[in-house]
Parts: structure tokens; sequence; C-alpha cells
């Protein structure tokens, strides 16, 4: 028996090679027809400044916050869609403040202007071009353009992503205060039903271990506890103060020692009997690859305002799983706009098993309309939204100045 070529591709279902396109391929190409992708362009970009007070002052080893010094972009593209980012330096770690993230996003407005914003690697390669540490402002824009990819896709971001975690467990944060204070706060959450809890400590060693014991004692041996040094130790007092510790039960301690010093933190990891968590040593993917090659910690705290948004999170996330690591998407003090956008990287990444999403929670208000939702026990859900799937609220929106 015989086959013509046309018979042989249409056999091993290349009809389209052989013919013409097939049927129902023409209603999917006039749908991303439809959809503009390629022709797409930014039409503008506001820029807003804005503060949100804390309830009270937040303290870590590094100092003290009493507001979340935030910026908002919305990228507006000639179709209409609209894209959503937010900035929260948080100027000791990030070393970014408001001001200096509101003169980038100029530049980076005038830069992007005209152009295809589903071309998100692009426009991320030249926004790199023209700056230069202020991760939190490339942070706000990258998650715009995400958002604007979602919306045009039609897809919530971490489905767009691949992933299905749409349900999780974020812990929350005890500030630095006095043994007491910390057990009495970290015990109120565990009773509201968080699963897990996370201290600050970092100060004086011996007074960290009568925290940490305060605060295992008030919550309970259920409870999971991971502590944040937030680099107040020196690698000796760290190793003396882990080993102090381990009676607790601790998951594991972030960034216990300087954030440049990735020989001390290897030094403390092969002395501590607790897990170590690289999370100020680590910004960039070019960072994760320093702490893989140095076998300097056992998890990455992934932050959007120090990576540069959720495109260069994600890097992160796949540089740790080809070294099988797990890791957290953690926070400084944004609104829920921000932190769904956090909600969305660890969503779509089966190596980050760890959420520390709890920035808003002493935020005096919430300016945010949809977005992640979180339950009084800790569990965040994303909405079934395209983009990140929120916006923010018109009423807050009306009372910003644009810049
Ligand atoms: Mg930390």
């Amino acid at each position: 028996m015989t086959i013509s070529r046309k018979g042989f591709l249409k056999a091993l279902g290349f009809g389209i090679l052989a013919s013409q396109v097939p049927r129902g391929w023409a209603a999917a190409a006039a749908k991303i027809e439809e959809s503009g992708a390629g022709k797409l362009r930014i039409k503008d970009v506001e820029i807003y400044a804005f503060d949100i007070p804390l309830k009270q002052p937040f303290r870590i080893s590094l100092g003290v916050s009493n507001a979340a010094n935030d910026v908002l972009v919305r990228v507006v593209t000639d179709s209409g869609i609209v894209g959503l980012g937010e900035s929260c330096p948080f100027p000791p770690i990030t070393g970014d403040t408001q001001d200096t993230n509101l003169l980038m996003a100029r530049s980076i407005r005038e830069m992007i202007k005209g152009k295809d914003p589903l071309a998100v690697d692009s426009l991320l390669g030249e926004i790199g071009h023209i700056v230069y540490s202020n991760p939190s402002i490339v942070a706000a824009f990258d998650m715009a353009l995400m958002d604007i990819l979602g919306k045009a896709a039609g897809l919530p971001l971490f489905r767009l992503l691949g992933g299905d975690k749409a349900t999780f467990e974020t812990d929350i944060t005890t500030g630095m205060d006095t043994p007491e204070k910390m057990a009495a706060s970290a015990g109120a959450h565990a009773s509201q039903g968080y699963k897990n809890i996370k201290m600050k400590v970092g100060l004086d060693p011996d007074l960290d271990a009568e925290r940490v014991q305060a605060v295992r004692e008030a919550i309970g041996k259920d409870v999971r506890l991971r502590i944040d040094a937030n680099q107040g130790w020196t690698v000796p007092q760290a190793i003396y103060a882990l080993r102090k510790m381990e009676r607790f039960n601790i998951q594991f301690v972030e960034q216990p020692v300087v954030a440049w010093d990735i020989a001390g933190l290897k030094a403390v990891r092969n002395e501590s009997p607790i897990p170590v968590c690289a999370d100020e040593a680590l910004f960039l993917p070019q960072d994760a690859m320093k702490l893989i090659k140095a076998e300097a910690c056992d998890y990455f705290n992934i932050k959007l305002m120090k990576a540069g948004g959720m495109t260069n999170s994600i890097r992160i996330a796949h540089l740790a799983d080809a070294a099988n690591m797990r890791c957290m998407v953690g926070c400084m003090l944004e609104t829920r706009l921000a932190l769904t956008a956090g909600a969305h990287v660890v969503a779509s990444q089966r190596n980050i098993t760890f959420a520390d999403l709890d920035g808003y929670t002493d935020h005096t208000l919430d300016p945010i309309v949809g977005g992640m939702a979180v339950s009084s026990s800790g569990e965040i859900t994303l909405p079934e939204l395209p983009g990140l799937g929120l916006d923010v609220d018109p009423a807050f929106l009306k009372k910003l100045k644009r810049v």
C-alpha cells in the first residue's frame, strides 16, 4: 500500500502542514488576535506615594518601623487593561526608600511607555539597564506587568504559572520585645489557630534564649516555631544561641549573621543543630547561586522587595529546586497588593513550602479590594480572578496625588 505525503502527515495529526489550519485553531488564533497580544502598548504609568501607619511599632534587631512607606504604580495599556504594582522599601535591608523609588519610577515610566507590556522578560532586562539597587520599585513594575499578563490571558497568575496551590498557610510574626510580652503576643496568635509562629531575636543570645523559651511555653509543643535574628549575632554568638535553643524545637533560623558574611553563615550552618535560612544574604538569583555553591544554608527566604519582583523570585525558586532546597516567601510591610503577588509566587512553585506573608496585619487600614483572603488561623486563599485578582479601593485611590 502506498500513502501520499499529505495522507502521511494527516495520519500523524500534522494536518496543518498538509493542508490548512484545522477548525478550532482559527478560532483560537482569532481569540489571541482579539486579546491584542503582541500589539498591546503601555499608554501611561500612574505613580503614587502612600503611607500606612502601623497600629504599634514593629521592632527587629535592625530597628523600629512605625509605618509602611510605599509606592503604587498603575500601568495603563491602550486596551484598557491596568496592571497594579506596589513597592514597600525597607531601607535597612533593601537600601532603597520611598523617595528613591519615586525617582526611579519616573525614569522607568519614560522608558516603558509605548512598549509591549506582555514582553515582561525584555522589559525587565531594559529596566535592569537603568536601575541598580532599587529592588522594591522594580518589584512594583514587575508585578504590574505580570498582572497585565494574567489579565490578558484571562487566568489567575498562579494558574498561568502552572500552579495549583490556591490555599496554603502563612505564619505570623511577633516583633522583638520582653520575653513576657512576646509570649503573650505569640500565645494569642496560637490560640487564634495559627499553626506557624515566627519570632524576632538577634540582640543578646542569653536573653534571646529566654524569649524563645517563653514563646515555646506559650504556644505549646505542636505549633511550628521559626526564629529570625535579622543579622544580629556574631558567628560565635549564633552557634552558642542556637545550641542553647535546640531543645525548643525550632523549625529554622533566619539570617543569624550579617548579610555579606557567606562564610560565616556556612560556619553557623555547620555547627548549628537548627537549620539555617538565608534572608538578607539573598536578594537576586545570582546571590542564590553563590549561597548554593557555598552550601551556606538549608533554606531561602525569598522576598519580592529584595529580588525585584515575581519573575526573579521564581528564578530563585527554580535554582533552589535544582539544588534540592525548599524556600519561603517572606515580606516587608506590604499591603495585600504586593502580598498577593507574593502569594501567587508561593502557589505556583512546589518547592516554596513556607510562607511569611503577614506584613499587613498591623496596618491601620487596608486599601485593597479582592486579592488574597486570610483566615483567622493564617490560611491564605487566592481568588480565581485574572492576574493578581485585586484592585485598589477607589475611595483610597481618589485621595492619592499622582507623582
Ligand atoms: Mg527575615
